[in-house]
């Protein structure tokens, strides 16, 4: 092997000042974001993320009818499966990037949590927030509204009704006041049953009081308190719930071929892998 010479060791000491000034290779920017990528990356993904990332992004700056004023940086942090067996999930970093990781060998499942990620980006710089349950429940309208796919957690290709209402239906719901008040506890330990049946709750709100009234509670401050849906939606939180689940029981019992769907659900998705909590673990 050749040995560096001293020139060879200037260049490199100067090289991160050189880089500074040039954008590197693991990194493009469009007009709203900023994507960064891990080397080995295919360069479709990268487009992808560009082009579903900017898709997102107007759809949810109309819905939200607010953005950011910084490009949000989106990472492409390579798989989810870390070398010591950690599983890594999406989720918004300190700094306010979106850090997506990879499921599968083709990679596109990278993006099944982008518009959910992108929303939480676009409140990082907001006021407070009265609750974490109204957060992710925001998120979560708001990506099935910009992202129709239903691909990857908590989906997987099944529609929210199926998913949510099956929970129901099995006894295995966790009522919403729990997930609510206790939702550092419940919501990644269960996230089988919270991101789903949260999803619904407010899917569910947001099409028979509006999505206007549920994106008017986000931005209060602080987001989501309790005396808002009352005081925005006409009915206090329990009664919404009640409401909510016998609207879930009545779409889920209109499915065709439900059991069938739900079994193949349970046991044929990635879904058997994660989790289910029982009343005994919150
Ligand atoms: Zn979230």
């Amino acid at each position: 092997m050749k040995r560096p010479t001293l020139l060879a060791l200037v260049c490199c000491l100067l090289a991160p000042a050189a880089s500074a000034q040039q954008p590197s290779e693991l990194e493009r920017e469009t007009e709203h974001l900023k994507i960064l990528w891990v080397e080995g990356t295919r360069p479709e993904l990268v487009d992808t993320a560009a082009s579903e990332g900017e898709r997102f992004y107007a759809s949810i700056a109309q819905l939200l009818g607010e953005a950011p004023e910084f490009k949000i940086a989106v990472v492409l942090q390579g798989p989810s499966e870390q070398p010591n067996g950690e599983r890594k999930a999406p989720h918004v970093d300190p700094f306010g990037r979106i850090l997506l990781y990879s499921y599968d060998p083709s990679g596109y499942s990278y993006f099944s949590a982008l518009a959910h990620e992108m929303v939480h980006a676009f409140r990082f710089a907001r006021r407070r927030t009265a609750d974490w349950f109204f957060e992710e429940g925001l998120a979560e309208m708001v990506a099935l509204r910009v992202d129709d796919s239903l691909a990857g957690f908590p989906w997987f290709d099944y529609p929210v009704d199926l998913v949510a209402g099956q929970w129901i239906e099995r006894g295995e719901d966790i009522p919403l006041q729990v997930m609510r008040e206790r939702h550092r506890e419940t919501n990644m330990a269960c996230r089988a049953q919270t991101y789903t049946l949260r999803s619904s709750f407010f899917d569910y709100l947001g099409r028979t009081y509006g999505d206007s009234v549920i994106v008017a509670m986000a931005s209060r401050e602080p987001a989501g308190a309790l005396e808002d849906y009352e005081d925005l939606l006409g009915e206090e939180f329990d009664t919404l719930a009640v409401e909510w689940r016998q609207f879930l029981v009545e779409s889920y019992r209109n499915i065709p071929d439900r059991e069938v769907k739900a079994d193949r659900f349970r046991t044929e998705s990635p879904i058997q892998y994660i989790p289910v909590c029982g009343a005994e673990d919150y």
